[in-house]
Order: C-alpha cells, then structure tokens, then sequence
C-alpha cells in the first residue's frame, strides 16, 4: 500500500527541476501523475527512467499564462483521469534586473507565470476537488517573497502574491475538505540557479546554517508530506525549506 495509490496529480512545470523531483516522488508511491510542461520532452527523450513508472505518467504540453493553453490541458486530463487529487503549481521563470532597468514585459512575463498562472490552474482544476470534497493544492512560492531581494522585485511580487493566493484559498476551500498550503524554498540546485554567479553562490551558502544548497528532492518530500494524510490538519501555511536560511 502506497500512499498516493489511487491519486491524480497535476504538478506544472513537471518535466524539470524542482518540478521533475515532485513528479517522481508522487510516482514512487503509487500516484497517476500528469506532468504539465512548456517544453515537453521529445520522442526520443526518456523522460522518466524507470519503465514500470513511466507506466504512470503522462505529459502534457502547456502555456499557464494562456487561459486557452490551461482549460484545454485540464480538458484532457480529466477527459483521461475522470478527476484530479492534488494540483502542485510549480512552474516559475525569473527576468531580474534592477527596477530602473526593469522592462514592463520582464514584469508582466513574471507575473503572468508565478502568479496568474498559479491562479488560471487552479480555477481550471478546482471543481473537480470541490465534486469530491477532497483537495490539496501546494503552491511554490519562495523565501524571497517573505523577505525580498535585490534585482528582483518582479519575482519577489510574484512569490508574496502567491502566499496571499494560497492563505485566500486556505480559507475558501476549507469547507470542501481542499487544504492550501505553500512551500517556500532557499537555495535549489536547479536550471534556474545555476544561473547565478560564484560569488552569488558564496554568499547564499556563507548564511545556510546547514551549510549546503537544497536539491529538488528536499523540496518534493515536503510537497508529499502537505498532500497526504499526516497534513490533514495543516491549511493555509507556508513551510520555509531553506537549511534554515529564513527564520
Ligand atoms: P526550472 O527553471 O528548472 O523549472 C521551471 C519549470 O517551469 C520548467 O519546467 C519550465 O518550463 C516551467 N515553465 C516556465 N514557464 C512556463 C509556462 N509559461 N508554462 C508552463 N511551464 C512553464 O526552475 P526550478 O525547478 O528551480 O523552479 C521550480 C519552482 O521553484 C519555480 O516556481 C521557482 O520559482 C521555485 N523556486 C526555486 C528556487 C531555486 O532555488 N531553484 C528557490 C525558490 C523557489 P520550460 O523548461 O519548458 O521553460
């Protein structure tokens, strides 16, 4: 018995990153999960190694600043699934500049994926939820959205806009048993951070009380922990995983 037999996942932004770890995870104990992805894998790219749980997966290409993009993937899903469980909005792009060098469309391109896409995935996939009475929907936002950073004002708008989303929700949907929680991770070794400089690096890992950089997978374990049972009791919150970088 495995703890998500039985379960239909969406995660966005699944085919990378923090994303794929999520993905796996949900996989390894027993869930069906629809990765969501703008750049899907090609044919002859194996985007998940183990062949038994390859069995499981499905990948769907989608834009989540596209209203059109999202109802037509939520469509197909549930065409297929008949319903989906837990929905994980994860997909997530960075433009940092400085606001004087900050464009409008590096502004709008962050917002319309962190935030509204965050918003146009979860109105497409929450009435399924609400006809069963049973959700979990787990935002990732970040520790910039607590606490800021320089040269990115965009993105740390749109990781604090997802934190009010999420307690909104909380708060909404508590009454159809669907909890809504974020995570706000530190420092991941992703795609995304590898974009950073040494010197960026040096720093962030000089103030980790846990003196490493987090993988994807710390960040999935704790996205599983919020979708299952043992977090029945858990709604509205944002879980810091970060080495103890925040606190
Ligand atoms: P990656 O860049 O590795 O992955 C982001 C994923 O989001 C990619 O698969 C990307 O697709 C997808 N995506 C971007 N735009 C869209 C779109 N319009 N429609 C659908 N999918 C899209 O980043 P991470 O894995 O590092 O980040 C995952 C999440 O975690 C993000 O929300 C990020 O902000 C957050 N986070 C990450 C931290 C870190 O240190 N890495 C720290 C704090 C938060 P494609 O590859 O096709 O462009």
């Amino acid at each position: 018995m495995n703890r998500f037999d039985g379960k239909v996942i969406v995660v966005t932004g699944g085919c990378r990153g923090i994303g794929k770890a999520i993905v796996e995870a949900f996989l390894n104990e027993g869930a069906t999960v629809y990765a969501w992805d703008y750049k899907v894998p090609t044919p002859d790219e194996v985007f998940i190694e183990d062949e038994k749980l390859r069995q499981n997966v499905r990948v769907i290409q989608v834009d989540v600043t596209s209203s059109e993009s999202v109802e037509l993937s939520a469509q197909k899903t549930i065409e297929e699934s008949g319903k989906v469980d837990i929905l994980v909005n994860n997909a997530g792009i960075t433009r940092d500049n400085l606001i004087i060098r900050m464009s409008e469309a590096d502004w709008d391109a962050v917002l319309n994926t962190n935030l509204k896409g965050a918003f146009l995935c979860t109105k497409a996939l929450v009435r399924s939820m609400m006809n069963q009475r049973w959700g979990r929907i787990i935002n990732i936002s970040s520790i910039v959205g607590e606490i800021g950073n320089a040269g990115q004002a965009n993105y740390s708008a749109s990781k604090a806009g997802l934190i009010g989303f999420t307690k909104s929700l909380a708060k909404e949907l508590a009454s159809r048993n669907i909890l809504v929680n974020a995570i706000a991770p530190g420092y991941i070794r992703t795609a995304m951070t590898e974009k950073l400089s040494d010197e960026q690096r040096e720093m962030f890992l000089k103030n980790i009380p846990l003196k490493r950089e987090g993988e994807p997978s710390d960040i999935a374990k704790v996205v599983l922990f919020l979708a299952s049972e043992d977090a029945s009791y858990i709604t509205g919150q944002v879980l810091n995983v970060d080495g103890g970088l925040v606190m």
